[in-house]
């Protein structure tokens, strides 16, 4: 099949994808692409957790998503799923694609570790560029990498300075906004940023907030950030 064909073919499945009775249980029960099937296969992830069973059908679809599950419950990969299908059935793939998704983390080690998954799944098969941008290495060298990212990884401050200082940064192609632990991000005073942040964006894009609680301060970045979103919420069972 040529990727056309497969991306056709994919779309719609997602288009079938019944997000409200289907019961799923495994990554194999969704429709992904192959180079996802094969990263999650390699990273021994087989069975969905609660989160990821809730989250990762409506992600596909393109909803906007609010989600609260605790720490351990598997929230990175109910946000890396859909960011990667979704970025691979748009095609917007390669160096002069431009920069198609944007993932938030209140801390440069979180975004570390995000950036692994991603890589860990994420590197057989898809052509996507992604990278960190975190701080640590000089604004300058920081710019020439974003300029090929398909896929950033990185924390308020240093994207905000980069959004604000760089000319060159061209953010029209962002379809997908990721803002994980967002109640760490308002906890850790971030909120400012993240607003000057959201004021860059295409108001035209895919936003998923993941939070391991719900807050107030977590609800005001919500309605800031989401246009009907679907609540997601994964609570205990005894
Ligand atoms: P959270 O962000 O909710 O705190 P993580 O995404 O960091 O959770 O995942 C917690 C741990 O669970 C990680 O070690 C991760 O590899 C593992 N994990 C996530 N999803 C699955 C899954 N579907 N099957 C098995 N292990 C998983
Ligand atoms: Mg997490």
């Amino acid at each position: 099949h040529t990727a056309e064909e497969n991306v056709h073919r994919l779309e719609e499945a997602v288009t079938a994808l019944d997000t409200k009775t289907a019961e799923l249980k495994l990554f194999k029960d969704l429709p992904l692409s192959e180079p996802t099937r094969f990263g999650l296969k390699a990273g021994h992830f087989s069975t969905l957790t609660d989160i990821q069973a809730k989250a990762i059908p409506l992600g596909l679809k393109g909803s906007d998503i609010l989600g609260a599950a605790k720490t351990g419950s598997g929230k990175t990969l109910a946000f890396l799923v859909p960011v990667l299908e979704n970025l691979y059935r748009s095609q917007c793939i390669g160096a002069d694609a431009g920069l198609g998704a944007m993932i938030i983390s209140p801390t440069r080690e979180l975004a570390i570790q995000i950036f692994d998954v991603l890589f860990k799944i994420g590197r057989k098969g898809h052509m996507f560029a992604a990278g960190l941008i975190i701080g640590g290495k000089s604004v300058q060298e920081e710019q020439q990498a974003l300029a090929r990212m398909n896929i950033v990884v990185c924390t308020p401050g240093r994207i905000l300075q980069h959004l604000s200082q760089t000319a060159s940064f061209s953010i029209d192609a962002l379809q997908m906004l990721v803002l994980d632990e967002a109640d760490r991000i308002m906890d850790m005073g971030f909120q400012r940023d993240v607003d000057a942040i959201i004021e860059y964006l295409p108001k035209s894009r895919q936003t998923l907030l993941f939070s391991a609680t719900q807050t107030k301060k977590v609800s005001d970045l919500a309605r800031l950030s989401l246009k009907d979103p679907e609540y997601v919420s994964v609570h205990e069972t005894a």
